[in-house]
């Protein structure tokens, strides 16, 4: 016999529950993957976000392999085939149990949900068992109505409680959890399947690699730098666009190169052993990645989320603008006349990334000042962020829009100009994305008069931020008022 562990979003070996279940089993481990252009088109995913997750499996193979543990590709043109297709597999190799790690979208669990069924039909064990979360979703209930958060402070209080009453759950497993008995040389060979091919071109791909190079490696490199270096500032420089201050994590977060579990206990340990309550850089990047965590337990509590409907349904009737092309390609393609915006927007298309201070105040620009539906612009980013995740997307932007949880109060809207004289003081990073403006000098780069508009080649603002805010801020008050 063997047992399969199929791979996800969890291309890591250290610390990964699913796998290091199946390799207790004392039979050999075969690894899955599967891929379905179908389903990364239908999730939006960007094709930074695949070559990087393609990327992250070579290193993964390789990793693998000195386990004597092979990795078998699969691709599965159509999602809705990847059960019954993983089914015939496993039967071929003479394996009846499987094990995977959770995910907790909603397509996700119904595909894992067809799985088990089809398991139960064909003597399969599948087990899918939680590991994304420090804390499994669901763990965690408010005193009062045992309902899941809908607040992060309180919910954040309960996950440090948690993770403190019960330390093992900081336990990192150790992969795999004693070498499991491998397949003789010549049968290893049948597994030859080949990665898939990048959706990118090569000049991309090596801007790509040059910014994250792959695999779970590289992500314990990364995180133990940040954590000796940049962590103990980081409350002061997360803001800064121009300062490198943050950990640059979010892409091996999203492939699960990297999971919370490790990143908690290692920040913990060169945090004096505290996970919050200090008021220290670590403590506050422990609760980003806490917001991380939260939001996929605000998925597992509230499935409606998933489904292209905001967290208060109430929200969907806001008057989004009719016909939203002219504007949201302005906005897409840096060309608003906003500096701070532009620059973000640029920054965005060319490297498949960009910093939380700056999707807040995008997003927040598109819904509010633009007045475009919130959903298309989270498509927009899902579409090309190379750390694109449903969960952390879907819950920026509905923050924005102040229709999530905990979510920002609609009438306060961050001032385009404002945000860019606070957070790039100087103009560096204005000047690093929106080379028109390169020789702009002094407070003009955050609003440069008509004259250097015109001369520099950039455009006039499409809008008026005063007018269009205080139209949003009606707007939203004529639903909520309704609700
Ligand atoms: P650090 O500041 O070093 O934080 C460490 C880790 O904590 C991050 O890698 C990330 O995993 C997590 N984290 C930090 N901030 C947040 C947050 N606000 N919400 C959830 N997790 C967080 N993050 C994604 O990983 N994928 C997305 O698709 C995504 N879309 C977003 C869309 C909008 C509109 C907004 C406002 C935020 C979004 N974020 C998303 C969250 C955040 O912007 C990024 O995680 C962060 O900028 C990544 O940089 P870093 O790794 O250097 O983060």
């Amino acid at each position: 016999g063997a047992v399969v562990h199929w791979f996800r979003t969890d291309l890591r070996m250290e610390d990964n529950s699913g796998l290091h279940k199946a390799s207790k089993l004392g039979v050999p481990v075969i690894a899955l993957y599967v891929h379905s252009p179908q389903d990364l088109e239908a999730h939006v995913v960007a094709p930074a976000k695949t070559d990087f997750m393609i990327r992250s499996l070579g290193e993964l193979k390789k990793e693998l392999a000195e386990k004597n543990i092979p990795l078998w590709v699969e691709t599965v043109e159509k999602r809705k085939d990847i059960p019954k297709r993983i089914t015939e597999l496993v039967k071929q190799w003479n394996a009846n149990v499987l094990f995977a790690n959770m995910e907790y979208e909603v397509d996700e669990l119904r595909r894992d949900t067809k799985l088990i069924k089809l398991g139960m039909e064909n003597d399969i064990a599948v087990n899918i068992v939680h590991d994304v979360c420090a804390v499994p979703p669901g763990e965690l209930v408010t005193k009062s109505t045992k309902t899941p958060f809908t607040v992060f402070s309180p919910w954040f209080r309960a996950y440090c409680f948690e993770l403190f009453e019960n330390p093992a759950l900081l336990n990192l497993y150790p992969s795999p959890a004693d070498n499991p008995p491998s397949f003789a040389t010549e049968k290893q060979k049948l597994f030859t399947s080949p990665l898939p091919s990048s959706p990118l071109d090569i000049e991309k791909i090596s801007t790509l690699i040059t910014l994250f190079p792959a695999g779970a490696s590289e992500a314990n490199s990364r995180l133990k730098s940040f954590l000796e270096t940049k962590g103990k500032a980081y409350q002061d420089t997360r803001n800064t666009p121009s300062i490198d201050g943050t950990s640059s994590l979010s892409p091996y977060f999203a492939a699960g190169c990297l999971s919370s579990r490790t990143a908690i206990h290692h920040a913990k340990a060169s945090n004096n052993g505290r996970l919050s309550g200090g008021g220290g850089g670590i403590d506050c990047w422990i609760s980003e990645v806490g917001w991380r965590d939260f939001y996929k337990h605000v998925i597992a509590g509230f499935p409606h989320v998933c489904m292209n409907t905001p967290f208060k349904p109430l929200y969907t009737q806001l008057p989004w603008l009719p016909d939203p092309l002219p504007h949201f390609t302005a906005w897409r393609t840096g060309l608003t006349g906003y500096p701070f915006i532009d620059a973000a927007m640029r920054h965005l298309s060319f490297s498949h990334f960009m910093p939380n201070r700056l999707r807040m105040v995008t997003a927040t620009f598109l819904c509010k000042d633009l007045h475009i539906d919130w959903r298309l612009g989270e498509a927009h980013f899902s579409s090309l962020l190379i750390d694109g995740d449903f969960s952390a997307n879907n819950g920026g932007w509905s923050w924005c829009a102040s229709v999530g949880v905990d979510a920002q109060p609609y009438f306060r809207i961050f001032n385009p100009m404002d945000q860019g004289r606070k957070w790039d003081k100087e103009g560096e990073y204005i000047r690093r994305w929106v080379p028109e403006l390169k020789d702009v000098v002094g407070d003009e780069i955050h609003w440069p008069s008509d004259n250097i508009r015109e001369k520099m080649g950039y455009p006039k603002a499409i809008v008026d931020h005063k007018v269009e805010s205080k139209i949003a801020v009606e707007a939203y008050k004529a639903v909520a008022k309704v609700g």
